[in-house]
């Protein structure tokens, strides 16, 4: 990488790892070295907060403590559990990749190449994996890391581009102090999270204030350089809460592919055209739901009684008070609750 006027030259690794021994957080997955554990955490991590994966990552080892126990599961229980944490397809490939091991007898992998092809495991997650779990030298370069050694170097390089991620990853691994490695990547993780952040970064306590480039020339709040993403496809949903006599809400199973796949949902005006529905829709209340790349303006209906073409087993009856049990995506959230608020 291109050098600033204190970046790179100096041994800012070992400066990182004492940093990290001292000041890391606390977390349950940091008392472990077991691959699988590991691999857990950094599948639950991948863009969620830290506080939001705790209490799922203890009752995932609590009802899962090993690859076997998590491949002797049925899904929906996986699924279950997975509830509210969001990308569904990340407990579907552990679930997967569990089954398969155990299936085949295989050890956990244990080399980068053998990681990357677990299902759902990108190289950012295999580098994670490898280096923290087996203390060796591998490059685990996500938006943090991006951040982070772009300031380090006050490079100007496009953090949204490819060829920027490859120049961070051969840089940084000429960093890990011997030993160190597992240290070494959780500490730059820790540094992007709690000091070097997106918009204040912290530079008064930070470790590598001696080394950073960005730092030593003022330019802190202009790096790292990002060319804007797409802004997310705008879309607009319509719900309909179609209630029976005996105040149970038709539900709908999406299907097995594409977004949100075999989860329940309100159906929406267009699933409903499956089964014919005829009956005076009132609308109830809207709210928005904002994907990665998309968002979702979902107006939720009511209707308290409708005709309909007899229902097939993707279509079904649900007691209110039964919801908390089924596996409802989260995008739908509000409406159950709107519904068990309205009992
Ligand atoms: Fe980030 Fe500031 Fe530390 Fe540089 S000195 S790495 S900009 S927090």
């Amino acid at each position: 990488m291109d050098r600033g006027a204190r970046g790179g030259a100096t041994d800012w690794g070992t400066a990182l790892v004492a940093w990290f021994c001292e000041a890391q957080r606390d977390l349950p997955w940091r008392h472990t070295a077991d691959p699988y554990r590991v691999w857990v955490s950094e599948i639950m991590l991948q863009q969620t907060r830290v506080e939001t994966v705790l209490p799922y990552y203890e009752r995932f080892m609590t009802h899962y403590p090993t690859v076997e126990a998590l491949a002797a599961a049925p899904i929906e229980r996986v699924l279950k559990d997975w509830e509210g944490l969001g990308y569904y397809s990340r407990a579907r490939h552990l679930h997967a990749a569990a089954v398969t091991l155990t299936k085949e007898r295989r050890a956990f992998p244990t080399t980068v190449e053998e990681l990357r092809t677990l299902p759902g495991v990108g190289d950012y997650t295999a580098a994670a994996i490898y280096s923290i779990a087996f203390n060796r030298p591998a490059p685990a370069v996500d938006g943090n890391v991006l951040r982070v050694v772009t300031r380090l170097y006050a490079s100007e390089d496009d953090i949204a581009k490819e060829a920027t991620k490859k120049k961070v990853a051969e840089e940084i691994v000429t960093h890990v102090p011997t030993d160190h490695a597992s240290d070494f990547t959780q500490g730059l993780m820790e540094l992007g999270a709690l000091v070097c952040t997106p918009k204040h970064p912290d530079c008064e306590r930070c470790p590598m204030q001696t080394h950073c480039a960005a730092f030593g020339q003022g330019r802190t709040a202009e790096l790292p350089f990002k060319t804007k993403p797409h802004a997310p496809k705008q879309e607009q949903i319509e719900i309909a809460v179609i209630v029976d006599e005996n105040g149970h809400v038709l539900m709908h199973r999406r299907p097995e592919q594409g977004l949100l796949k075999g989860l329940w949902e309100y159906p929406s005006t267009e699933a409903l055209q499956e089964i014919g529905v005829v009956g005076a829709m009132k609308n109830w209340f809207s709210y928005d739901h904002v994907f990665t790349h998309r968002r979702w303006h979902v107006q939720v209906c009511r209707a308290d009684f409708c005709r309909m073409r007899p229902l097939n087993e993707n279509w079904k009856y649900h007691a209110v008070d039964d919801m908390k049990d089924i596996m409802i995506a989260g995008a739908f959230k509000k409406i159950r609750e709107a519904l068990e608020q309205d009992r």
